[in-house]
């Protein structure tokens, strides 16, 4: 079963999407997605220029093999335009060995350890009025986990709320955009808010919040001491991670747990993070984090400190991404939640996939491997178009985390 094509598809039916497509000597196919939000054509220059021409050859069967000789032989390691590239290659090498074995990816992974996995939704609007209309939505649509994000009065534009509430885009023009930011007014007003969401949906609706890594480790640790009263489910990235130690003040601060790890590139991200305990969900992603073959090295060491998965899953994954995250979901021992921003009509039809949402919960395609694909003629009428994340400034102007 060696591996004779090797095509990276970049498509923009909405937003951009790089995808790599695997073609084995026995006619499998296999896709992975190869998306870093922003930084698009590095990755898709990455595996052009780079790896596709070590893959021409070689074995589709050796996954462990591959991802060991693009992760030691490129001698640079680590970082999220190599990792993405190999989360693509390994991605699409399980969508292979599926169809090869005749069965869903997630039964090669150990089969099911649940029946569906439960996934939240993006409420969001700039009053708490909208805030509530758009929990309740959700409520309607079946989720059992809302994550709520609030305009802040003061600011012109706030992370997470936007006008197109389904579809929500922060990559919004070539040249980042750029905002302002406030703690002050932040912290000032985010606890009402979710006191008036627990007290109108009641204790058992799981509540998410996003901090956006714009806090401090004492700041954050307010915060959530403040939101104790509203059993949230999980406060998100509360503080940037690169100083792991820092989680620690957290703790020491707030019983709210805590979930971070939606940018990390790979187990040596969070490895003090999850040895200490030092959060309850850890965020990585199939697309950034190394593929399946080292998602999966991530969570098992998880759960062997009663850490839960929580993977991201913006509109900046695909289809291809989100099918790959399934499988691994229903399989995993320590599975937490799994977000859920749909994707727009024409990102669906460009990705057929058999996932499917239902009461809650979505459902990995049953059919042999991933249960996606890539229409290449469909995507080839949406051309790549230059689109950044914004930035964010403090009020008197000094560059912030955004
Ligand atoms: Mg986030």
């Amino acid at each position: 079963m060696k591996i004779v094509d090797a095509r990276v598809i970049v498509t923009c039916p909405g937003r951009n999407f790089v995808t790599l497509k695997l073609v084995t000597d026995d006619g499998l196919t296999g896709v992975g997605d190869a998306t870093l939000n922003g930084r698009e054509l590095a990755v898709a220059s990455y595996l052009r220029d780079h790896v596709v021409p070590t893959l021409i050859g070689r074995d589709a069967s050796r996954i462990e093999d591959t991802w060991n000789y693009l992760y030691k032989g490129a001698y640079w390691r680590r970082g999220p335009v190599t990792m993405t590239a190999i989360a693509a290659v390994d991605t699409a090498l399980w969508d292979i060995k599926g169809k090869a074995a005749g069965m869903p990816v997630y039964q090669l992974l150990g089969g099911r350890s649940r029946e569906g996995v439960t996934v939240y939704g993006h409420a969001n609007a700039e009053t708490v009025e909208g805030v509530l209309a758009e929990v309740a939505r959700y409520v309607d649509l079946g989720y059992k986990a809302v994550r709520v994000q609030a305009g802040v009065p003061g600011l012109a534009t706030t992370y997470g709320v936007s006008g197109d509430k389904m579809f929500y885009e922060p990559a919004d023009a070539a040249v980042p955009t750029e905002a302002v930011w406030s703690t002050e007014r932040y912290l000032a007003h985010t606890p009402g808010v979710f006191a008036q969401v627990r007290d109108e949906f009641g204790p058992n609706l799981k509540l998410l919040h996003d901090v956006h890594h714009r806090l401090t480790p004492i700041e954050a640790g307010r915060l959530g001491k403040s939101l104790e009263p509203h059993a949230l489910t999980w406060m998100e990235d509360p503080t940037p991670a690169e100083l792991q130690d820092s989680l620690r003040l957290i703790r020491q601060h707030t019983t709210t747990p805590i979930a971070i790890g939606e940018i990390f590139s790979g187990i040596w991200d969070c490895q003090q993070l999850i040895t200490e305990q030092l959060i309850d969900y850890i965020r990585a992603t199939v697309v950034h984090a190394g593929g399946i073959t080292h998602l999966r090295r991530i969570f098992d060491l998880a759960a062997l400190y009663q850490v839960r998965s929580g993977s991201h899953g913006a509109t900046d994954l695909s289809p291809v991404c989100m099918s790959a995250a399934l499988h691994l979901d229903v399989a995993i021992p320590n599975f937490g939640l799994q977000e859920y921003m749909r994707h727009t009509a024409e990102t669906d039809a460009v990705f057929p996939h058999g996932y499917h949402f239902a009461d809650g919960y979505l459902h990995p395609a049953e059919e042999p491997g991933l249960g996606v694909d890539i229409d290449e003629d469909l995507a080839a009428q949406y051309p790549y178009r230059p689109a950044a994340l914004p930035v964010n400034r403090l009020e008197d102007g000094t560059l912030h985390s955004w």
